[in-house]
């Protein structure tokens, strides 16, 4: 229970695309899965990472963009305001990076790992972040929002990965080309 191996998940992982079920009631191993989440985050230099990256289907994400780790359960965005564009990187889609609009502040309604309710106000790259992991959480990635041309430009790299996690390969993490991995 204390030692669970956690493996990203790529591009082609069935459980990427899968929505998320609400956790109805909050445990232990919620809690473990939540702190190995966030070692992994790290260990991975990323900022952001939710469950389904990890391969599991529960709707919990953790965040920590340098101003401290959230560790959120069961997150709703409630009131979206204003617009921005980032370009962001995904763990699970390795080597690419797309531009991706999307609001600029939003109210998300959550549970800690406690079960206490928690509303939470986020603006500009913490806003970016949130919306990146919640997508996680509805089957949503990042090259959904790519526009045709990207699409086709990265068709290769896409079925290079599927082919890899059909393999059950790691995934190459010193293939970066955007600075934000989500
Ligand atoms: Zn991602």
């Amino acid at each position: 229970m204390e030692e669970i191996a956690l493996r990203i998940r790529v591009y082609g992982d069935a459980s990427l695309r899968r929505k998320a079920r609400l956790v109805r009631k909050i445990t232990k191993y919620h809690r473990v899965i939540l702190s190995q989440m966030a070692q992994l985050m790290y260990a991975e230099s990323g900022v952001g990472l939710a469950a389904p990256q990890v391969g599991f289907d529960e709707a919990m994400l953790v965040v920590d963009i340098g101003s401290g780790l959230y560790k959120l359960i069961n997150p709703v965005i409630v009131r979206k305001q204003g617009r921005q564009s980032i370009e962001e990187g995904c763990l699970s889609v390795p080597g690419v990076c797309i531009k991706v609009k999307r609001a600029k502040n939003v109210i998300i309604q959550a549970q800690d790992e406690d079960g206490r309710p928690i509303s939470l106000n986020a603006e500009d790259l913490l806003a970016c972040v949130m919306q990146h992991e919640i997508d996680h959480l509805q089957g949503k990635l990042i090259v959904d929002y790519a526009p045709l041309f990207k699409k086709i430009s990265i068709r290769k790299k896409l079925e290079a990965m599927k082919q890899a996690s059909k393999n059950e390969k790691m995934h190459q993490s010193n293939t970066k080309s955007c600075e934000l991995q989500l």
